[in-house]
């Protein structure tokens, strides 16, 4: 054996025995959390049988006292509700243990709150708010059955289907029974925890900001975790170190004043839909690239440690073609894990006229779009949307905010009645960060693959807040399986992810 052969040797050595080292904590949680399976999924259940619509704030407030209680039989410390000063919002919920020695602070997030939900589309016999086990997936023919005697096992490959089983309520109960086995099984958690509940993330975690800012003090930390959303596709865990930014487009084209016959005004009066769709034809070529003016200019460029991790991502787009059913993608050639970390720009809606049973022959009045503008760290999105409507500008319409009046009507060919919608910046944390590089540590002592680092999520989440109002960094450790149909009908939690999502979460609270 050569001198450097023999010292790679030694050190893969001392890197196994450290693994191990974080395993067998990981270890002690996972036989813990099979023994009080019954009670961590009866807890879970009765969860989830509370309906959680951030609109319905009588329901909102019985999921809160089920969380402050949960905590307050974890002998968590501080259990408040925090609100903002001036406005009325949904309470977050607030509790922490702090550590003696500890001189690292991680604030854990996960929301309660779930997305709206339309009984009539779920599958028969669901109900959004009555958990069902399932033995698998619906998709793969799964049946629903009766919860296990007490003295039987879950399957983990069963799942939970109810709203909110795992977008965001599994992320709630993984934290509390992360912290709940630490104590348990008579180990410690390494760095103070805060823990953060949010009920009005599915409606836009409208005043999330006014909430920190009214308790900057208590929210003080190094890190916020923020427990939502899926696991990589490739069925392995990931660690997100941002989300894109989001904001929308609204626009509407105008024909004649009323309906026309469509025999008898065909070629000569205007035609909405067809103004539209070529208006939208002409923001993307046949490449998929978009072509308004500077789209892609403020675009910052990936680090060296971002490019690596993505070259080292599982590669998903074939497995994911196939599930999804389609074969051709947008961008020919660019890979899922690359699309995200470019800005995009989506039609979310079209309409005009009817379709089906109600189609009828006439020339619509108007043809709508919502265009959705996903941004990256680079991108303003108030500035992403003044290239939009350059773009229509530059098509000749006259750009207006309010439906057109004769006189418009009158004097302007082609017009575009376009309005904008809110919006925020992507955010991303540096992935070369000291706690960036513990946390990342930490999820690997739970698995033996290498787990997946992204730079960003391609969905969005208002992580700027954390930035712009506490000066902290915001992580992404999801928990959920990919295949979840969170914000759909039908959504569930496989159960060896919500198992798995608990052991994570308490390496995290044990990180090194
Ligand atoms: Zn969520």
């Amino acid at each position: 054996m050569n001198k450097k052969f023999f010292l790679f040797f030694i050190l893969i050595t001392f890197f196994k025995v450290y693994l191990f080292a974080q395993s067998s904590n990981v270890l002690a949680i996972r036989k813990y959390i099979q023994a009080n399976q019954h009670a961590v999924i009866n807890e879970f259940v009765s969860f989830l049988s509370i309906p959680n619509i951030a609109t319905d704030s009588v329901n909102i407030d019985r999921n809160a006292h089920f969380i402050m209680q949960a905590m307050q039989q974890r002998n968590i410390q501080q259990v408040q509700v925090l609100y903002p000063i001036t406005t009325k919002a949904l309470p977050a919920l607030y509790g922490e243990i702090l550590v003696p020695g500890a001189t690292q602070t991680i604030v854990f997030y996960a929301h309660y709150d779930g997305q709206p939900v339309n009984p009539a589309q779920w599958a028969t016999g669901l109900v959004p708010f009555q958990p069902k086990l399932f033995n698998a997936s619906i998709e793969q023919n799964g049946m629903a059955i009766e919860f296990p005697a007490t003295d039987k096992f879950f399957d983990p490959q069963w799942r939970i289907y109810a709203r909110g089983s795992s977008d965001d309520k599994a992320g709630v109960m993984a934290i509390l029974n992360a912290y709940d086995a630490i104590v348990k099984t008579g180990m410690k958690p390494t760095v103070n925890i805060k823990f953060f509940f949010e009920a009005e993330e599915e409606a836009g975690s409208e005043h999330l900001f006014e909430i920190l800012q009214q308790h900057t003090a208590l929210l003080q930390s190094d890190c916020w975790i923020i427990c939502d959303g899926p696991i990589h596709q490739s069925g392995i865990k990931q660690v997100l170190f941002g989300a894109r930014g989001d904001t929308h487009v609204n626009v509407t084209v105008y024909g004649s004043k009323r309906p026309l016959h469509s025999g008898h005004y065909s070629n000569w009066a205007p035609s909405p839909p067809m103004m539209l769709a070529k208006l939208l034809a002409s923001m993307k070529d046949d490449k998929g690239k978009v072509t308004i003016k500077g789209f892609y200019d403020d675009v910052a460029p990936l680090s060296k440690a971002e490019m690596k991790a993505l070259r080292e991502a599982p590669s998903i787009d074939a497995q994911l073609k196939q599930e999804l059913g389609f074969t051709e993608q947008e961008l020919p050639g660019v890979l899922l894990a690359d699309a995200v970390n470019i800005p995009s720009l989506n039609i979310n809606e079209m309409q005009s006229g009817n379709v089906g049973k109600n189609a009828s022959n006439v020339i619509p009045v108007k043809a709508e779009a919502v265009i959705d503008l996903r941004l990256v760290a680079g991108n303003d999105w108030s500035r992403q949307q003044q290239k939009v409507i350059a773009h229509i500008k530059a098509k000749g319409y006259y750009v207006t905010t309010a439906e057109p009046t004769t006189e418009e009507r009158n004097k302007f060919p082609k017009i575009a009645t376009v309005t904008l919608s809110g919006g925020y910046n992507a955010q991303k944390a540096s992935m070369d960060l000291p706690i960036a590089q513990k946390i990342i540590t930490a999820v690997q002592s739970t698995i033996p693959e290498k787990v997946v680092l992204m730079p960003t999520m391609g969905g969005s989440l208002p992580l700027y807040v954390f930035d712009k109002y506490l000066h902290a960094k915001a992580i992404v450790v999801p928990i959920a399986n990919h295949d979840n149909n969170q914000h759909a009908e039908n959504e569930n939690i496989r159960l060896q992810n919500f198992w798995n999502g608990i052991e994570t979460v308490a390496a995290l609270m044990m990180m090194q």
